[in-house]
């Protein structure tokens, strides 16, 4: 099956042929017993900005290798520009791959560095060095062409491997967690740079990363993957807002969850500190079944009198308080072992202090109920892992 799609040129073209698609079908890689790509379908439109999403383990490395040639498929087809790739060396298919150890060459400069590849290629004197200027302008390296990468912090050695994968100007790029070994502040300013080099050149991006944050705020679309398999294909607002499952959920972003059953009329979870009403009747799960209804931290709001309802409400006592500069969270407990988050801005946040008794609300249209996913979290708070945790009293 083929969708329509915008190429470079703006122009209406099928995405099975246009320079830079790439399209996926039924890959499977199993390494001994353990299938790391299990039967995994996915089509990229060319210029697209894609990230493949998920916990250590998913299968998104193993996936990008394929594409890249680096591992062979045990079954399934990849198809670049609408040609098949399956056999063809990594350099003979229009892609560069940029991993999270830079590799660079610490003999060579800069500029010799950017400009091996396109001399293994023969490719003329004087092409090499404007295409070796404009990469590096690309990347604000131009004025370090003569430096060796030892006299270069981590974020230039990064920038330098992106300029030696653009400059042979591929109309795919594979980028394999390539800000992982950045600080934190370093790392959200190459994200930003990254995704305006991606919007200029018009390339297409798969990025690999288990960084949900640095995966939201780039990609034109997420592949969440769960066990070699897309569990979720979306934009980053329907990741979000949206989510197909608790699995989903509870990756993307924070999210307290409440396990319980739904009630006779299926418009409510009895949970065994609250009951979470929806705004519409629960779909996803059928009465006097067990169900997992799942609230983000922002949207749960702190009272310290007792709500009218009895509804999407519950009774706690502050255990912690942490100012996250511009939010400040809350980490209320019910009974033994059930605790939510409550996240606020800072300049309304209530004044509420360990050990106060408050109210948790949260509005109908904040609640989202999946079926209980055995495999997923557990009732309660769940931080996903590049998510700064709560200090508690
Ligand atoms: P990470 O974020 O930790 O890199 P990932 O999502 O990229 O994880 P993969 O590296 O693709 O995951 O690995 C998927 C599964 O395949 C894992 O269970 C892994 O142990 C296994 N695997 C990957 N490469 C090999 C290999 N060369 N030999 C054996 N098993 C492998």
């Amino acid at each position: 099956m083929s969708t329509t799609s915008l190429n470079r040129s703006g122009t209406d073209t099928d995405v099975d042929d246009a320079t830079g698609t790439v399209r996926i079908e039924r890959l499977t890689k199993r390494y001994g017993d353990q299938v790391a790509v299990d039967d995994l379908s996915l089509q990229i439109q060319a210029g697209e900005f894609l990230s493949l999403l998920g916990p250590s383990g998913c299968g998104k490395t193993t996936t990008l290798r394929m594409i890249a040639g680096f591992e062979q498929p045990d079954a399934g087809d990849i198809l670049i520009s609408g040609q098949s790739v399956l056999g063809r060396p990594p350099y003979k298919r229009n892609v560069n791959t940029v991993f999270q150890a830079y590799a660079l060459f610490p003999h060579m400069t800069v500029a010799e560095n950017v400009a091996y590849g396109l001399q293994q290629k023969r490719v003329p004197k004087t092409e090499i060095r404007e295409r070796v200027s404009s990469s590096l302008d690309m990347v604000q390296m131009r004025s370090f062409a003569d430096r060796r990468p030892t006299q270069l912090s981590g974020g230039q050695q990064q920038r330098v491997a992106l300029a030696r994968a653009l400059v042979n100007r591929p109309a795919v790029l594979l980028l394999d967690e390539p800000l992982g070994a950045l600080d934190r502040q370093l790392r959200e300013e190459m994200q930003l740079e990254l995704k305006l080099i991606q919007s200029q050149l018009g390339i297409t991006f798969v990025f690999v990363t288990h960084d949900q944050g640095e995966a939201l705020s780039m990609s034109d679309r997420v592949a969440v993957m769960r066990a070699g398999r897309i569990e979720q294909l979306a934009d980053s607002d329907t990741i979000y807002s949206a989510p197909v499952s608790a699995y989903v959920a509870a990756f993307v972003g924070q999210q307290n969850f409440f396990d319980g059953t739904v009630t006779a009329d299926g418009r409510a979870v009895q949970a065994a500190h609250a009951v979470l009403r929806p705004a519409e009747r629960i779909g996803s799960v059928a009465p006097g079944v067990q169900a997992r209804a799942a609230v983000r931290p922002e949207f749960v709001d702190i009272v310290t009198e007792a709500p009218a309802s009895d509804t999407n409400v519950a009774e706690g006592r502050v255990i912690g308080v942490s100012h996250l500069g511009e939010t400040m969270q809350f980490l209320v407990q019910f009974g033994r072992e059930m605790s939510i988050i409550s996240r606020r801005p800072t300049p309304d946040a209530l004044r509420a202090a360990v050990g106060d008794t408050v109210w948790c609300t949260w509005r109908p249209e904040s609640v989202r109920v999946f079926p209980v996913d055995e495999s997923a979290a557990h009732g309660g708070f769940v931080e996903p892992p590049t998510t700064r945790s709560i200090r508690t009293a």
